[in-house]
């Protein structure tokens, strides 16, 4: 999407502190880190939200995982939070589906 952010950083258009990049995915360092590690996943194709997934584009979800679970033990992370908000009262910031990978503290749970 021509004016969405993380389009925008998946294009290169906006500076990223990129941990991984494929043809379909792209993995960023959060610009404001809620943890000592705190990093983005995001799937290229713009897709709204977890309440946009659909089987025609889920494939790119298992992709995600698969990526975080490699990412974080390559980050020796072995304890590690991930959380998708999806809408504006779950604190979705912005439009486009985001994993929050988050480790290096200990996470309360439930989440406020
Ligand atoms: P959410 O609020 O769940 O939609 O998450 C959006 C996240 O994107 C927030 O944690 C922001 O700090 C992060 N964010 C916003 N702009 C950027 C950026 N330019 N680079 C990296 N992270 C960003």
């Amino acid at each position: 999407m021509e004016d969405c952010l993380f389009c925008r950083i998946a294009r290169g258009e906006i500076p990223s502190n990129k941990l991984y990049e494929d043809d379909e995915l792209l993995a960023f360092y959060d610009i404001a880190p809620q943890a000592p590690v705190h990093f983005l996943v995001i799937p290229k194709e713009h897709i709204e939200s977890c309440a946009a997934v659909t089987e025609e584009n889920s494939e790119i979800v298992a992709k995600a995982f698969a990526l975080i679970a490699k990412l974080t033990k390559e980050l020796g992370a072995d304890s590690f939070r991930v959380v998708s908000n999806c809408g504006e009262d779950a604190g979705q910031s912005v439009p486009h589906l985001h994993f929050h990978v988050m480790a290096g503290r200990p996470f309360a749970w439930p989440a406020g």
